[in-house]
């Protein structure tokens, strides 16, 4: 006998078990090299990011490609990660605002203790490391305060803003309605004054 209730407490039992390591893009499985120390191999990730990260002007966004390059010491304490990870940046320049793309490569090395020790920060678990953190902190820690989209970006044009790279030689005409000459003459003088500024 199997009644509807009975099948369906079947079914949520199964969902509760959840395994308490789930691997990642960012996880690499390392029970060949465990308690192996001299042991050494190497380790190639190519992924789409799973998650972005960094802030709402530059940062990692969510599917951009990723690929990290590791390589793989087993140590008497742990398993030594080093490499380096290649990632796009997205972002916006902050003179002109336009989209700034930005391929960077960051390198990080860690230990992954076998022991769960403060003195460690990362551990071996179920056998994997995970780089997931240390590739962010990496990434972070690299991203530009003011992405601008060239060195020698001349931001935007203060009076009618457009982008001042698109158009070199930009520049206002006086204007020759006579209706608005007087109130012309005013913002010219005004517009005089932010060009002195600015050079
Ligand atoms: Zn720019
Ligand atoms: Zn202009």
């Amino acid at each position: 006998m199997r009644g509807p209730g009975g099948v369906r407490e079947a079914a949520s039992v199964e969902l509760l078990l959840v395994p308490h390591f789930q691997t990642t893009p960012y996880t690499i499985a390392v029970y060949d090299l465990m308690h192996r120390p001299g042991e050494m191999r190497e380790k190639h990730l190519d992924f789409r990011v799973p998650e972005g990260y960094g802030n709402a002007v530059i940062g990692v966004r969510t599917d951009a490609p990723m690929r990290i390059d590791a390589r793989l010491e087993s140590l008497h304490d742990g398993i030594l990660v080093s490499g380096d990870v290649r990632t796009v940046i997205d972002g916006e320049c902050v003179r002109c605002l336009t989209d700034v793309k930005l391929a960077t490569k960051v390198e990080f090395q860690e230990l992954f203790a076998y022991s769960v020790d403060e003195a460690f920060d990362y551990t071996v678990r179920d056998d994997h490391v995970d780089l997931e953190p240390i590739v962010r902190d990496a990434v972070v820690l690299s991203l530009p305060f003011q992405p601008v989209c060239q060195e020698d970006c001349l931001g935007l044009c203060p009076e009618c803003g457009v982008r001042l790279l698109d158009n070199p030689g930009h520049e206002h005409e006086a204007r020759v309605d006579p209706r608005w000459a007087a109130l012309a003459g005013l913002e010219t003088l005004s517009d005089n004054e932010d060009t002195e500024e600015k050079r």
